[in-house]
C-alpha cells in the first residue's frame, strides 16, 4: 500500500528502483521492485509504503529512547531518590543534580 507524503490522494506511484523483465520482443512481461523507494506520479513528492513504515518508525522511538539520559538518583541534599533527565534539579529541594 503506497500513499503520497504529501497526501495528495494521488493512486499513482513510480519505483525508483524496479526491474523490467522484457521478453524477446521487447515487450513487458513481468516487474520486480528491486529496493523499496518510490514517487508520487501526481505530485513528485516521495512515497511510501505503508507497511514499511510502522518497523521504521519503531526503530526511530527506539533511537530517540537511547539519546535520553534518565537515572534514578540520589539528592544529595534532602536524600531523595528522584528521576531526572539530564540537567534537571531535585523536584523536592530545588537542589540542582548531576546525572553521573
Ligand atoms: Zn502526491
Ligand atoms: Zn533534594
Amino acid at each position: 500500500m503506497l500513499v503520497c507524503s504529501r497526501r495528495c490522494g494521488s493512486r499513482l506511484f513510480r519505483a525508483l528502483f524496479a526491474e523490467v523483465e522484457l521478453d524477446s520482443e521487447g515487450v513487458y512481461q513481468d516487474h520486480r521492485i528491486a529496493q523499496p523507494g518510490y514517487i508520487c506520479l501526481n505530485c513528485g513528492a516521495p512515497a511510501f509504503d505503508l507497511g514499511e513504515v510502522p518497523a521504521e518508525m519503531r526503530a526511530e522511538a527506539e533511537a530517540d529512547e537511547t539519546k535520553t539520559v534518565t537515572a534514578d538518583i540520589l539528592c544529595p541534599v534532602c536524600e531523595t531518590m528522584v528521576r531526572v533527565d539530564e540537567g534537571m534539579e531535585c523536584p523536592n529541594c530545588g537542589a540542582p543534580l548531576e546525572v553521573a
